[in-house]
C-alpha cells in the first residue's frame, strides 16, 4: 500500500466499510493501517504483524470496498520476538470477544507494542482517551487490573516481567522501584498522524519502552 497524499484514512473509511461495523472499531483500525503504511510501505503486513492472508482478512472484515489498496504481500514475514508472541497471548486471552477481528486486533496490538512511542501514538490514534476507551471496550480484564493507570506498555511488560520471576524489573514492587516515575504518569505526546499529515517527522522518543 502506498501512503501517498491523498489520505489512507479517508480512503479506508470512505471505501465501503462493512455494514454494520462499529464505528469506534473502524477508527481504530483505519488509523493503525494509515500509520504502518506509512512506516513500512513495502509491507503492510509487517506493520501490523499480521500475515498477507490475514491482512486480507481484516479487509474483508472491516473495509471490504478498499481491498484494492492492498499491495503485494512482502516476501516473507520477520520472525516473532518472545515479547510480542507473549504479548498475543495477553491481549488474547484477555479479549472481550472471540472470532477472526479479536485474533487479528491481538496480533496488531502486540505487533504496535513493539514501537518506539507511547502505545496510542503508535496505534494511530489521536489522544490516550481513546486508548483508554479501547481497553475498556475489548480488553476490560486488562483495563481493570490497570487499575493505578500505570503507562500501557509498561503496564503489558510488567506482566510479561511478573511471569519471568521479575527478571526485567528493577524491583518486584513498583513502591520499592527506582523507576517507578518513568512507569506511571501520563502518556502524553503528539499525534502522530496529524505530525505526518502536516510534512512533520514522526517522533521516535522511546516513551513507549
Ligand atoms: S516501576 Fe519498576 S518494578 Fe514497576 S514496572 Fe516499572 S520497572 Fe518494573
Amino acid at each position: 500500500m502506498r501512503a501517498d497524499g491523498e489520505g489512507i484514512y479517508t480512503r479506508l473509511t470512505g471505501h465501503g466499510t462493512a455494514h454494520g461495523t462499529d464505528l469506534f472499531d473502524l477508527h481504530v483500525i483505519a488509523s493503525v493501517i494509515s500509520l504502518a503504511a506509512h512506516e513500512e510501505p513495502g509491507s503492510l503486513a509487517e506493520g501490523l504483524g499480521l500475515e498477507p492472508f490475514e491482512v486480507r482478512a481484516l479487509f474483508l472484515e472491516l473495509f471490504p470496498g478498499a481491498i484494492g489498496m492492498i499491495g503485494e504481500p512482502a516476501a516473507k514475514s520477520r520472525p516473532l520476538s518472545n515479547d510480542e508472541r507473549a504479548l498475543r497471548d495477553i491481549f488474547w486471552h484477555a479479549s472481550a470477544q472471540g472470532g477472526t477481528f479479536a485474533r487479528l486486533l491481538a496480533r496488531i496490538m502486540a505487533r504496535r507494542c513493539q514501537r518506539p512511542n507511547h502505545l496510542w501514538q503508535d496505534l494511530g490514534l489521536g489522544s490516550r482517551r481513546e486508548l483508554t476507551l479501547l481497553m475498556a471496550r475489548h480488553y476490560p480484564q486488562l483495563a481493570l487490573r490497570n487499575a493505578n493507570d500505570m503507562k500501557w506498555k509498561k503496564f503489558l511488560y510488567r506482566m510479561i516481567c511478573s511471569s519471568t520471576g521479575f527478571s526485567l524489573c528493577l524491583a518486584p514492587l513498583c513502591s520499592e522501584c527506582d523507576d517507578f516515575d518513568d512507569c506511571f504518569g501520563p502518556e502524553e505526546g503528539d499525534n502522530i498522524l496529524a505530525r505526518l499529515r502536516n510534512d512533520r517527522p514522526a517522533p521516535h522518543s522511546g516513551a513507549g519502552r
